[in-house]
């Protein structure tokens, strides 16, 4: 059994929740204020996960086109995340929101553009 100290980021409150864990499992969770801060650690100890934000150089441009994940990806997929977006080809004009990495690594979430390159 141990005991884990984290902050829920599930709003501004920024609660710390202290998780213990036994046998794998959160066995119990306290000092959020609502249901979310115990979803969010169970999360965060079983299964965290973080959004990707990065940049590519497009050729021919100074500028780099930058994007992210839609949604939270596995922490453990980080850096294969990052790689993926460093061989993306990007074709001008991008809008934002526009599908750059579609499914990256089978996760189920594409990577966007989060501005317009004309
Ligand atoms: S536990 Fe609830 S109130 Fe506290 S930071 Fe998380 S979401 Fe906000």
């Amino acid at each position: 059994m141990a005991d884990r100290e984290i902050i829920c980021i599930g709003c501004p409150m920024g609660c710390t929740l202290n998780v213990t864990v036994r046998d794998q499992q959160v066995a119990r969770v306290r000092g959020n204020v609502c249901s979310r801060g115990a979803q969010y650690a169970k999360d965060e100890v079983l299964n965290p996960k973080r959004m990707v934000t990065s940049l590519i150089a497009v050729q021919g441009r100074e500028e780099p086109l930058s994007v992210r994940t839609e949604k939270p990806i596995p922490k453990n997929l980080i850096f294969d995340c990052l790689r993926e977006i460093r061989k993306a080809p990007v074709t001008l004009p991008v809008a934002i929101g526009d599908v750059i990495v579609k499914n990256v690594l089978d996760t189920q979430v594409n990577i966007i553009a989060t501005r317009d390159l004309a």
